[in-house]
């Protein structure tokens, strides 16, 4: 059996764990990422992209602690994608520089002044009727645009983990690890095998970092941890696909709350694929594919009054989103970095809030020690994850659209 000593193991490599993972290589720890399914695998894959500057959080006129947490991630992923700084994601792919904000009713929408009031550092701004997006052209309020970019979730999976190739590990599911814990609670070995290989490796750790999304409760329950740290909050998100648009960004109803995020991408054979999450998504928890479909199409057609859906096929996907427990079961306001012994539990809470977690994770560690390189020629054998493939391109039932005209409300 090799004996390797890393000065951090982390667990997970969606967002969360991809960058902490070069922000402790930046910072001088020999650190290795162990991957259980396929890198994005769970949230990272299957979510909208949007980086997020706190609207959502601030529409009832009230500046949130959500908000405040998340203001300045736009600037900082606009300064990556751009290749300046660390992780460089210039070779991230940017589906668009912009959302937009729409209403579905022609009351004044109030968005660009609550934006100015509470000190956005993205401001909504008025948008006059010739640069509205061609979906929003029959809409009966006012349109914003938003500098809120969204990005392509695979290629940026692909571009945090380039070049740290050689310390991102797949792990064997079927085979189970066995941990070596001391008395003060420390976890000081990780032992595992993998079946297409006839050794095991034995690391040996001075931290362990959990940023495996909803895997992380798993983890802690196969360490001893106390349970129940983690909360679940389900999502049955609807895709769209056919002679479609581009369109990014968030219908806001007349009560001020986000009604249903568009976000657009293109698939393998180049049609134009929309995800709608958002308030959708959450009712849709219960209901079955072709209920939700249905629910789908009757709010596109309120919030898009021009929509035409002849020729669209549409499917669901389920995925929950998972983050440390709340008393009240709501969205954490911000990243949440857990520590028992010398195991560290993370969850970014937003893909946009990565950064922020991965500053927090590395303040939470012990200074590298700076000994002697990491021989990672000794894993040189040891079998490499791909990257997730986003929920359109998986196995999936098409329903052709059959409804001869949308239902409306
Ligand atoms: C539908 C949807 C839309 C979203 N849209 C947005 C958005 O537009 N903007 C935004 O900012 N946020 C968005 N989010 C939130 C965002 O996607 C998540 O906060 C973020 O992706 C979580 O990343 P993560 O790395 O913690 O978890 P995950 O992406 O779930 O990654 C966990 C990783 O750990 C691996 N793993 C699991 N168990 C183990 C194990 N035992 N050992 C090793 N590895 C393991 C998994 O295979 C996976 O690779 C959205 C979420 C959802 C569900």
């Amino acid at each position: 059996m090799k004996t390797l000593r890393p000065d951090v193991v982390i667990f997970g490599g969606g967002v969360a764990g991809l960058w902490t993972l070069d922000h402790l290589v930046e910072r001088g720890y020999s650190a290795l990422l162990l991957e259980a399914n396929s890198l994005g695998h769970g949230q990272t894959i299957a979510c909208q992209g949007i980086i997020h500057g706190g609207l959502k959080y601030t529409l009832q006129g009230v500046f949130t602690s959500a908000a405040d947490q998340i203001r300045d991630m736009p600037a900082i992923w606009r300064d990556r994608l751009r290749g300046r700084g660390r992780p460089d994601l210039s070779d991230v792919t940017i589906r668009a520089n912009c959302c937009h904000t729409w209403r579905t009713a022609r009351l004044r929408a109030r968005a660009g002044e609550i934006g100015a009031r509470l000190s956005l550092r993205v401001r909504p701004v008025r948008l006059p009727r010739d640069q509205w997006p061609q979906p929003l052209h029959g809409c009966p309020g006012d349109v914003f645009r938003l500098d809120e970019q969204v990005i392509d979730p695979g290629s940026l999976i692909d571009g945090l983990a380039a070049g740290h190739r050689d310390r991102i590990l797949q792990i064997d599911a079927a085979k189970s690890i066995d941990w070596e814990r001391e008395g003060d609670g420390n976890a000081v070995g990780v032992r595992m095998a993998h079946a297409d290989l006839n050794e095991a490796i034995d690391l040996r750790p001075r931290d362990i970092v959990l940023t495996a999304g909803s895997g992380n409760e798993t983890l802690r329950t196969s360490l001893g941890l106390p349970p129940h740290a983690m909360q679940t909050r389900p999502l049955h998100m609807v895709m769209v696909r056919g002679g479609l648009k581009t369109l990014n960004g968030h219908c806001i109803d007349a009560a001020m709350t986000p009604r249903m995020t568009v976000t657009s991408a293109s698939d393998d054979h180049g049609r134009t694929v929309w995800q709608l999450g958002g308030k959708v998504a959450e009712d849709g928890v219960n209901m079955g594919g072709t209920e939700l479909i249905e629910l789908a199409r009757r709010e596109l057609a309120a919030v898009i009054p021009r929509m035409t859906f002849s020729g669209l096929e549409w499917a669901t996907y389920r995925v929950d989103r998972a983050e440390a427990a709340t008393s009240d079961r709501k969205r954490p306001s911000d990243v949440q970095v857990q520590r028992d012994a010398n195991i560290i539990t993370a969850w970014p809470t937003k893909l946009a809030l990565a950064p922020r977690l991965a500053e927090r994770i590395a303040e939470s560690l012990r200074p590298p020690p700076g000994v002697a390189p990491f021989p990672f020629d000794m894993l040189s054998d040891w079998p490499r994850p791909v990257t997730a493939r986003p929920p359109w391109e998986m196995e999936q039932t098409w329903i052709a659209d059959r409804w001869e005209k949308p239902a409306c409300n």
